[in-house]
């Protein structure tokens, strides 16, 4: 057993208000490629050039092209033993949020209860001119089959996933209660993020402020490894992730 989990689990379990920041990362064993993964996506369709809310506005056939592939590689989906992993933590009380970057809904299919979405669902459509919300398997055959962008009923506007796009602020709501839940937290278990994108990548550290200790699992170093991380577990969110479960649940 890496002694880093056993450390990490013994932060978790004597811990008051731990909390969990995920990013792409933890979703990769579930073949969704993250940003930063070679090959994919990411490459056919620069996000600086399609994932912004100015690429939205300005030409949103365009941008619902990248939308249909990534459709085809999120659909068949499913939650890894990474995303259960976390639910079970919830379930026994040891994690209180967690905090997801991730658009594709696998922490709340796993059985998360308590997710923020920090960066929105994929699983759910929006008109920006009139507001109406939709819920995308009401488009299916247009997703999938078609190819078509979906419309409003009501003001025939092609709808947007009701995701945050690069330029778009952060839903309120979600922003408070991460917040909130950061400067509360005396833990953090931050997943499968580069920690680049900010705001998100700031919420480990106003834990840290507040002296929470931070345990990262993640593939690879990022920007808060040696600099805030107390704990890196170095690996695979699949495998450690169960395995720091099964630390908790044997001791
Ligand atoms: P990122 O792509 O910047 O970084 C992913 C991180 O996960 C990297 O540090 C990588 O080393 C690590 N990683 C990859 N596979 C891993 C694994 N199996 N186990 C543990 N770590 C692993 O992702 P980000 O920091 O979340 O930022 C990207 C932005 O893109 C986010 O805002 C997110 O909304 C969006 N995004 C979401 C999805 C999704 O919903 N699944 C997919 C791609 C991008």
């Amino acid at each position: 057993m890496d002694i880093n989990i056993v450390k990490a689990a013994e932060i978790l379990q004597s811990a008051r208000y731990a909390i969990a920041l995920t990013g792409a990362g933890i979703s990769t064993e579930s073949g969704i490629p993250d940003f930063r993964s070679r090959g994919g996506l990411w490459e056919k369709y620069d996000p600086a050039e399609y994932a912004t809310i100015q690429a939205f506005c300005s030409d949103p056939e365009k941008v619902w092209r990248m939308l249909f592939d990534m459709s085809e590689i999120t659909r068949n989906a499913r939650p890894n033993p990474g995303h259960r992993a976390l639910a079970e933590l919830e379930k026994l009380g040891v994690l209180k949020h967690v905090i997801t970057q991730n658009i594709d809904n696998l922490h709340q299919e796993a059985g998360s209860k308590s997710v923020i979405e920090y960066h929105g669902n994929a699983s759910r459509l929006e008109c920006l001119s009139c507001g109406e919300q939709y819920q995308r398997e009401q488009f299916a055959a247009a997703l999938l089959g078609e190819r078509t962008p979906p419309r409003c009923g009501k003001c025939n506007e092609i709808l947007k996933p009701s995701v945050i796009f690069f330029g778009e602020t952060i839903p309120p709501d979600a922003l408070a209660r991460s917040q909130e839940a950061a400067q509360k937290a005396d833990a953090v278990l931050v997943v499968g993020t580069s920690a680049v994108v900010y705001p998100a990548a700031g919420i480990p550290l106003i834990a840290k402020q507040n002296n929470a200790a931070i345990i990262e699992c993640n593939t690879e170093h990022t920007g808060l490894t040696g600099y805030a991380t107390d704990i890196f577990i170095l690996g695979m969110a699949g495998t450690t992730l169960p395995e720091l479960l099964r630390q908790i649940q044997s001791s």
